[in-house]
């Protein structure tokens, strides 16, 4: 029987660093970067092209992305809250756009500052540049608060599902699901990606999942068992989001290439590379925690194999 295989999207060179307070040097975020495809995860979102006055960690995204998008074989992924970071990716040569769409329309209005309505219309203008361009570079929406909202409450599952059709009509090449606020269960997990693929069959994208109450794992599971193959994570868990009160740490990239290696699934990841750059990480943010379970009991020589 062929092993199954899923695609990790490491988030947290985006993800990760701008939800700390501290600025990675930009040689550090590079070294990073390198050590992360190296270890096999050839998927990484690179930084976001925002405002630096609104995020100053990102202040220096056209020096990261010129010097790791010409490394062969890596798909440097850029989040963009509009058109015209849209266009400085691109400038910039990054390969696949991802926008956050939030469903709670008050953590809409605190994220990026617009209503849902705008956001759609953000991703509209996106659509019409790349096509009046011929470019070829993807666009990816992530529906935030998908699972719950740290400000609101609970989320209609309705909404979601609605957002993500009318999102794929509109020719966004793959729509994924996240738990903004890691208020997410795998039950509700297990619903809402049965219901997405059901609705947008292949364009139904990545599971995003936070481990704020310690369930990342289990949703990520439960993701896995309804056909789901892409999963957003970060190193050593970094990052959160700084606009939804309370949410902290995505899924744990360490412990995620192990659970899923572990059942005989394949990501690609070794791990003792991975678990190496963690050092790069804590010297490029020396006060921050770094988070996760496999790394403290590893290694296991001689005991567990991926290959
Ligand atoms: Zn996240």
């Amino acid at each position: 029987m062929q092993a199954s295989t899923i695609k990790i999207l490491e988030v947290g060179p985006r993800d990760g660093l701008q939800s700390v307070k501290s600025i990675m040097p930009t040689a550090q975020k590079v070294r990073w970067i390198r050590g992360l495809f190296e270890a096999g995860l050839t998927e990484i979102e690179i930084g976001s092209f925002v405002p630096p006055s609104v995020v100053p960690q990102m202040a220096d995204m056209p020096e990261v992305a010129q010097a790791v998008t010409p490394i062969e074989g890596l798909l440097a992924v850029a989040l963009v809250p509009n058109l015209r970071g849209a266009q400085r990716a691109v400038e910039a040569g990054v390969n696949r756009l991802t926008i956050p769409v939030s469903v709670s329309e008050a953590h809409s209005r605190a994220n990026v500052r617009k209503s849902r309505q705008e956001m759609m219309e953000e991703v509209g203008s996106i659509l019409r540049w790349r096509s009046e361009q011929g470019l070829s570079v993807r666009l990816e929406a992530g529906l935030s608060t998908a699972f719950g909202c740290s400000i609101t409450g609970p989320v209609s599952e309705d909404d979601v599902i609605a957002m993500a059709e009318t999102l794929a009509e509109m020719g966004v090449d793959e729509v994924g699901l996240s738990d903004t606020s890691g208020l997410g269960n795998p039950a509700q997990v297990r619903r809402l990606f049965t219901r997405l693929i059901h609705a947008i069959g292949p364009k139904a994208g990545a599971a995003h999942m936070h481990n704020t109450r310690g369930l990342g794992l289990a949703n990520c599971l439960a993701a896995y068992d309804v056909g789901v193959r892409s999963f957003d994570s970060s190193q050593a868990g970094l990052g959160g989001c700084p606009f939804a009160p309370g949410a902290s740490g995505n899924v744990v990239t360490e412990d995620l290439v192990f659970m899923f290696e572990s059942m005989g699934v394949r990501t690609g990841v070794d791990l003792d590379r991975l678990i190496a750059c963690r050092e790069i990480l804590q010297q490029g943010l020396p006060a921050e925690t770094l988070y996760g379970m496999t790394p403290g009991a590893w290694p296991l020589p001689g005991v567990w194999g991926p290959q």
